[in-house]
């Protein structure tokens, strides 16, 4: 071996020497491993889902079963080390006990039929009259005096159509489906005739009937309005001056055990929550489960009331998710300046979305805030052929819908926090 060659060699021995102590000084003890950054994980999320649709089913705000999910979501808050708070208000509950439409004479049967929601209670009979759509000027209002209105679903709301009718002096209000089967719908606020809804066959057969003679009917709604208690639960991550609020409701419609509306948003909000635990943040984040939006917004618009004047000008945005787990087409909707945040971060993410389009009003918690002035992102997917229904269940919602949401909303508050 060359002289030359054997000091390199002895270099490189040196050298390794030299090294491999370090190498064993930097390497961590095997009982305490570096923690590995928490990531969002849909799987995870959907566990939620499980719980709150599969275990605890339909969650209508004032109910018992909604009470039981606000304590899961609080307790789960509580397990990721927040302190979370049940925020309670009254709302006015309407407790359906059902409905039921019977054709008098020989021809008579019962139908199933549901109640429209805020249906005022009772029971009328009374010869049925065809009005069609139920628009001012679809029916000429002396013929349906004294009578049961037989509408057809479509054009313009249920509360309009019973309210037409109504307003010409009818008993009651039929609504028969476009679709094949039985619907649930909603009058909004209180009605003042008894109102049920029908399967589109059943709507057609009773149509024929009247075109060969008089037709009786008697429809009786089972139904009372009681003053109850719902709640929104709250934690807070503190953090800068500026506070993010990240929110889904977590009320169903009584129709349905609500897994994609809105366990879905529900789920990935507390997902959310484990992730940011452990991640430094320059706001302070509020996560809210919000109660009681299914009868109109009412969980947000109490939250939003309860903000101080300061509260309002430091709450630097609001995110709210709202079925984010069917559908193939991811929506955004709400304040340009954050909608226009998460386009670019969605598309990143492999799922372009879509603008939102129409009016965003009333369609879900954010509503309550772009009223308050606070700028807002509606994350939402389309479509759920289940919504409202009792097939909106947990097997449908798509642990990488979900996955999408968060990693959505990760992003976003990286970009409102300017780091991306
Ligand atoms: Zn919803």
């Amino acid at each position: 071996m060359p002289r030359r060659h054997l000091l390199i060699l002895l270099l490189l021995a040196g050298l390794i020497w030299a090294y491999l102590p370090a190498v064993a000084q930097v390497a961590p003890p095997a009982e305490a491993p570096v923690a590995a950054p928490v990531e969002f994980n849909g799987v995870q999320a959907k566990l939620h889902v499980d719980v709150l649709a599969g275990e605890i089913g339909s969650r209508p705000a004032g109910s018992e079963s909604q009470a039981r999910a606000a304590q899961y979501v609080q307790g789960q808050l509580s397990s990721f080390g927040y302190q979370a708070e049940l925020q309670s208000f009254p709302i006015t509950f309407y407790d359906d006990r059902g409905s039921t439409l019977a054709v008098a004479g020989a021809l008579g049967r019962q139908m199933s039929a549901n109640t429209l929601q805020y249906s005022p209670p009772g029971a009328v009979e009374g010869e049925l009259v065809d009005v069609g759509l139920a628009r001012a000027g679809d029916f000429s209002p002396a013929a349906v005096q004294g009578k049961i209105a037989l509408i057809e679903r479509g054009e313009i709301r249920f509360s309009e159509k019973a309210e037409n009718v109504a307003q010409a002096g009818a008993l009651g209000a039929v609504i028969y489906n476009h679709g094949p089967d039985n619907f649930n719908g909603s009058l909004g606020s209180g009605g003042q005739i008894p109102a049920v809804s029908l399967a589109r066959s059943d709507g057609e057969s009773l149509l024929a009937q009247t075109r060969r003679g008089p037709v009786t009917v008697r429809i009786t709604v089972d139904a009372s309005l009681d003053q109850r208690t719902a709640a929104n639960v709250v934690a807070t991550k503190p953090g800068g001056p500026q506070t993010v609020v990240i929110g889904g409701h977590f009320d169903s419609v009584a129709a349905g055990p609500g897994a994609n509306d809105n366990g879905s948003g529900t789920a990935v909000m507390l997902e959310l929550a484990r992730v940011l635990a452990s991640r430094p943040s320059p706001f302070t984040i509020k996560f809210v489960a919000f109660d009681a939006e299914e009868i109109g917004l009412l969980g947000s618009a109490h939250l939003v009331g309860q903000l101080s004047e300061d509260e309002l000008r430091t709450t630097r945005a609001m995110i709210n998710l709202d079925m984010v787990g069917v559908g193939d087409e991811v929506r955004l909707g709400g304040s340009d300046e954050v909608v226009s945040l998460a386009f670019p971060i969605a598309a990143q993410l492999g799922e372009p979305a879509r603008a939102l389009g129409g009016g965003l009003n009333g369609a879900s918690d954010h509503a309550s805030f772009m009223r308050a002035g606070i700028a807002s992102l509606f994350v939402y997917r389309a479509e759920d052929p289940n919504y409202h229904s009792p097939n909106d269940r947990a097997e449908f919602v798509d642990p990488a819908s979900l996955d999408f949401a968060g990693r959505l909303v990760l992003g976003v508050l990286d970009s409102l926090g300017g780091q991306r």
